[in-house]
């Protein structure tokens, strides 16, 4: 296989049917990196060329990733392991993507050339989730501050020490 080249050519890889895969670092997606802590972190990305109706070039790829994000209630590190998988078939008009079967996502497009990096990161982003968290529990960082502030006292404690005697 062949490793993704920098700008996607639809039309041309589609006809010929191509297969590429790389692995990349998280770095290499400015817009990802932003939103993750691990930019050493691997993304392996395959992409599948094909025509497929009408002569309608399609994508189907898959993306494999761990990204450390913020967790949105204690605010420290949390591993997302990403898998996102996607199959678009890129039409000129909504009458050409009739013929298609269910499986596609059509995408109303012109465009024969973009850029590799741009499309793999819009494809991961839509799979980010918007409020990471970790699964366990952890504590909030304002719920901490609460607690910290009026820690009720106990009635039955106060009982106790009353029967001690
Ligand atoms: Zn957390």
């Amino acid at each position: 296989m062949q490793t993704i080249p920098t700008q996607i050519k639809l039309f041309k890889f589609a006809s010929k049917g191509l297969i590429f895969s790389q692995t990349y670092q998280v770095k290499d997606f400015p817009r990802i990196s932003d939103l993750a802590n691990n930019d050493d972190g691997v993304v392996e990305v395959e992409l599948n060329f094909s025509l497929e109706g009408r002569r309608i070039p399609c994508i189907k790829g898959s993306v494999k990733l761990d990204l450390t994000l913020t967790c949105q209630r204690c605010l420290k590190g949390v591993d997302v392991n990403l898998q996102p998988s996607f199959n678009l078939a890129f039409v000129q008009n909504e009458q050409q993507g009739q013929d298609l079967d269910a499986g596609f996502e059509t995408i109303l497009s012109a465009d024969e050339e973009f850029s590799a990096i741009e499309f793999i990161t819009d494809e991961i982003l839509i799979s980010v989730p918007m409020t990471p968290m970790h699964e366990h529990e952890c504590a909030s960082y304002k719920e901490t501050e609460v607690v910290q502030q009026e820690k009720p006292e106990n009635p039955f404690a106060i009982l106790k020490q009353l029967n001690i005697k």
